[in-house]
């Protein structure tokens, strides 16, 4: 069981668009779960055992418990809006029952994260079937939510932005895990990639008036119980 379930089609993913918010909430008690929907390699400089060491160096750096994130078995670079793939989704759904889920905003111009979003919106809808083959009892999450892990960097307008700034450097910490894509994989001791998401956190933080905050959309309509936590 989760109360949010975060979809990331690589390992680094979650970490990239929304890890400072996975932190915040876990520390505040909230049972958030991470699946990776595949294991993200071959890349150039990884490979599935450092790639799943850094994923374990992250995860702990969120405060993850460990039992919280799960891999699954899609192909990188293969991802595919297919029926097999939208019903393991949506048995993963009905494993955790998450209140709400995390998909990678569109659009993007890497096909598995289009890909990816597509199959979490259509398991989102499959989850709550009757009369199917998909393990588990029917399920049908409130919301979907989007963060940004976009490769074409494009932010619109948000419509909501989470200060992550108390957590931060747990973000950092996390993404600084990931040595063989953002690192060794750039032949860049800087770290190009995190840095350009410590900019764009910079960028929506000081919107709002705070130092890093994390941009979501959403389709559907949020609603507010109160406006206590509004900033
Ligand atoms: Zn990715």
């Amino acid at each position: 069981m989760a109360e949010l379930l975060v979809f990331a089609p690589h390992p680094d993913d979650a970490e990239l668009g929304m890890g400072g918010t996975i932190a915040k909430l876990t520390a505040k008690g909230v049972e958030v779960a991470v699946v990776d929907m595949t294991n993200g390699e071959p890349t150039p400089y990884g490979s599935p055992e450092i790639r799943a060491a850094e994923t374990a160096r992250a995860t702990e750096a969120l405060g993850l418990p460990a039992g919280r994130r799960v891999r699954l078995d899609l192909v990188n670079r293969q991802v595919a809006h297919d029926l097999a793939s939208r019903h393991k989704i949506a048995a993963v759904i009905r494993r955790f029952r998450p209140r709400w889920l995390f998909a990678p905003v569109l659009p993007d111009a890497h096909p598995d994260h289009v890909a990816a979003t597509r199959i979490i919106e259509d398991a989102r809808f499959d989850a709550k079937l009757t009369q199917t083959d998909i393990p588990g009892e029917p399920c049908y999450p409130e919301r979907i939510l989007y963060y940004y892990c976009s490769h074409i960097r494009l932010h619109g307008q948000p419509r909501f932005v989470v200060d992550v700034s108390e957590v931060y450097e747990r973000k950092m910490k996390a993404l600084d895990a990931y040595q063989s894509q953002f690192y060794v994989n750039r032949g860049d001791e800087r770290g190009a990639v995190p840095e350009s998401i410590r900019n764009r956190d910079r960028y929506f933080g000081d919107r709002v008036g705070v130092a890093y905050a994390e941009p979501f959309t959403c389709h559907e309509l949020i609603g507010l119980s109160d406006l206590s936590s509004l900033i």
